[in-house]
C-alpha cells in the first residue's frame, strides 16, 4: 500500500512537472514567435493573456468595455471554481519560474526548512483591491503586478536583450577561435529572430523581476504567496472547489512537515487549518507525509474552507489608499500640454483610453522589427511608466508594418491593415536648420528625402542660399516637410547622419489620435 502511494505521489509530481514545463515551453514559443517573419502576419502570439480572468476583469473595469478576445478567462474562471488554483500550481509560466527558483535556493542549502510562516497572505488580496479601486478610476495599474504582463516585459526588454548581447560576445569569441560557422550561424538566429533589440530602462526593470527571484531565498514562492493579484483573484474564485484536502486523524502524528513544506503557506496542518483560497495543488504535502494522511477526495457539496485573516478595516483602507493615489499617478505636464516626446504606436487608441486598456505587457515592443517601440519613462507621466512610446532615435516605424497592432492583446493599439496603417499619422517631421548640412555647412545631403516612404514624399528639397564657415555663399538643395504628407514614421531622424542628436527629428503635433495635439494656426 505505502509503495503504491508514494508511486502515485512520484506519478503526479512528474505530471505536474510536465505540465508546468509544457505551458512554459509554449508561452515562451509564443513569446519567441512575436517576431517580424518576413511578412506582415504574426499569428495569436498574445493568446495566453486572453486567459487571464484578472486582465479582462481590470481592462473592462478600467476602459468601461468588455473584450470579445477574453472570452476565454472564463476557461480559466471555470477551471479554478471546479479544481482550485490548480492553474497557479500546474500552469502559470511565471509561478513556473517562482517555483524553479525556490527549489534552487533549497537545494543549495541557501534556504532551509523553517517553520511554517505566519501571516502576510492577505497583502496580495490589499493589492487586488488596489488594482480593482484603480481601474474603477481608469487607472489601469494592474500590468505591473499581472504574471503574465510582469513576465513578458521583463523577458521583452531586459533578460532577451542581455542574452542577446552575451551572444554577440560569444561570436566575436567565436571568430576570434576561428570558429567562424558557429559565429556565422548565431548571428543568423539573432538576426531571423530579431532579437538584437535594446530597451531603454531595461535594466531597471530586470533588477526589480530579479529582487523578487532573490526573495525566494526567503520564503518558498514569495511573489505567489504575498503579492501575486492574479492569484488573489483566483483564490476567492476556488473557495468553494470540489477538491478538499482532508487529513486522516488516526494517521496524522503531527509532525508539521506538510505545513512547513507547503509551497504557499495554505496550512495543511493543524487539521481544520488548511486554506483552499492558498493552495495550488501540487501536493507536495500529500507527498511529504511519513504516514500518509493527506488526501484531496473530490465532495460534489460545496464547503467553505477557513479564509485568509482578512479584515473589512485593511480592504477600506487598500481601497481608500488607491482613491487617493489616482491623482498622484496623473501629475504630469501631458495633462496641460501635449508631450512632444509621446509618439505612440500607429493605431494606438486616444491617450486616456490608450492608457486604460494598456497592461504594459511589452509585446508590441517585442514585435516590432526595428526597436523603435521602448518603454516610456516620464513622456506620459507616472501613469504611463513603461508603456510603447516610438522612439525615432533608436527605430522607425517601418511603412509596411502593422505587427504591433496586431500582438496587442487589450487593443490599447486598434488591429490595422497596412492601407489603413499607412494612412495613419503619428506625429511629424521638423527640421533643425541649426544642424542640418544643407542649411548650416552648405554640403550637400538628401538622405531624409531618400528614406522618406510616403508616395508622394513628405520632404522636399527648395533652393536655399547657404554661408560656408569659410564665408563663400552658394546655392544648395536643403529639405522642407510637406505637413500634409508628413506621418511621423521617424525613418528620417533615424537615419539622419548627424548621429547624436539628428537634424531632422519628430514630434507628436498632428497625431491623428488627438483633437487637441494640433498646430492651431492655418497653415
Ligand atoms: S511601430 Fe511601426 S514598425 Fe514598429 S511594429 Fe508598429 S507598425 Fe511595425
Ligand atoms: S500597447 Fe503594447 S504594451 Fe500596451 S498592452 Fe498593447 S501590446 Fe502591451
Amino acid at each position: 500500500m505505502k509503495k503504491e502511494r508514494s508511486r502515485k505521489h512520484r506519478a503526479l509530481r512528474a505530471l505536474r512537472i510536465l505540465s508546468q514545463a509544457g505551458f512554459f515551453g509554449l508561452f515562451l514559443w509564443l513569446f519567441f514567435s512575436a517576431h517580424f517573419a518576413g511578412q506582415d502576419y504574426i499569428g495569436n502570439v498574445e493568446i495566453f493573456f486572453h486567459f487571464d480572468p484578472l486582465i479582462a476583469a481590470a481592462v473592462a473595469i478600467a476602459a468601461r468595455t468588455l473584450l470579445a478576445a477574453f472570452a476565454w478567462a472564463a476557461v480559466t474562471l471555470l477551471v479554478t471554481v471546479l479544481f482550485g488554483r490548480v492553474v497557479c500550481g500546474w500552469v502559470c509560466p511565471l509561478g513556473t519560474v517562482h517555483q524553479a527558483a525556490s527549489w534552487l535556493f533549497r537545494v543549495t542549502k541557501l534556504r532551509r526548512p523553517r517553520k511554517p510562516a505566519e501571516g502576510g497572505l492577505a497583502w496580495k488580496y490589499l493589492v487586488l483591491a488596489f488594482v480593482l479601486v484603480s481601474a474603477v478610476f481608469t487607472l489601469d495599474l494592474l500590468g505591473y503586478f499581472d504574471p503574465l504582463t510582469f513576465l513578458t516585459r521583463t523577458l521583452a526588454t531586459s533578460t532577451v536583450p542581455a542574452f542577446a548581447q552575451g551572444a554577440q560576445m560569444a561570436i566575436g569569441g567565436a571568430y576570434g577561435a576561428g570558429l567562424g560557422s558557429v559565429g556565422d550561424k548565431l548571428t543568423q538566429v539573432i538576426e531571423t529572430m530579431t532579437l538584437n533589440a535594446t530597451f531603454r530602462g531595461g535594466f531597471f526593470i530586470g533588477l526589480v523581476f530579479l529582487a523578487f527571484l532573490l526573495l525566494n531565498a526567503w520564503r518558498e514562492r514569495f511573489w505567489c504567496r504575498y503579492l501575486c493579484p492574479t492569484g488573489a483573484f483566483l483564490g476567492l474564485a476556488s473557495r468553494f472547489n470540489l477538491f478538499k484536502l482532508k487529513v486522516d486523524e488516526q494517521k496524522c502524528i503531527k509532525c508539521n512537515l506538510c505545513s512547513i513544506h507547503c509551497q504557499t503557506q495554505a496550512k495543511p496542518f493543524p487539521i481544520g487549518e488548511w486554506k483552499s483560497s492558498e493552495c495550488v495543488y501540487c501536493e507536495t504535502c500529500a507527498a511529504i507525509c511519513p504516514t500518509k494522511a493527506i488526501t484531496f477526495p473530490t465532495r460534489f457539496k460545496p464547503e467553505r474552507t477557513p479564509a485568509v485573516d482578512l479584515t473589512k478595516r485593511k480592504l477600506l483602507l487598500a481601497s481608500a489608499l488607491a482613491f487617493f493615489s489616482v491623482p498622484f499617478f496623473r501629475i504630469t505636464q501631458a495633462r496641460k500640454r501635449a508631450s512632444e516626446k509621446l509618439l505612440r504606436p500607429p493605431g494606438a487608441l486616444p491617450e486616456p483610453e490608450f492608457l486604460a486598456k494598456c497592461v504594459k505587457c511589452g509585446e508590441c515592443m517585442k514585435a516590432c522589427p526595428t526597436n523603435a517601440l521602448q518603454p516610456a519613462l516620464s513622456e506620459a507621466g507616472p501613469e504611463g511608466l513603461w508603456t510603447p512610446v516610438l522612439v525615432p532615435k533608436i527605430g522607425y516605424c517601418e511603412y509596411y508594418c502593422s505587427l504591433c497592432s496586431q500582438v496587442c492583446p487589450t487593443g490599447a493599439i486598434k488591429e490595422l491593415t497596412i492601407p489603413e496603417k499607412t494612412q495613419v499619422k503619428i506625429g511629424t517631421a521638423w527640421i533643425n536648420k541649426n544642424r542640418c548640412l544643407p542649411y548650416f555647412l552648405g554640403r550637400p545631403c538628401i538622405v531624409c528625402e531618400e528614406h522618406c516612404p510616403t508616395s508622394p514624399k513628405a520632404i522636399k528639397f527648395i533652393e536655399y542660399e547657404s554661408k560656408r564657415p569659410d564665408g563663400t555663399t552658394l546655392i544648395q538643395k536643403a529639405p522642407v516637410i510637406d505637413l500634409e504628407m508628413c506621418i511621423g514614421c521617424g525613418i528620417c531622424e533615424n537615419k539622419c547622419p548627424v548621429m547624436d542628436d539628428p537634424a531632422i527629428y519628430v514630434t507628436s503635433v498632428g497625431e491623428q489620435r488627438s483633437k487637441e495635439n494640433r498646430l492651431l494656426l492655418d497653415i
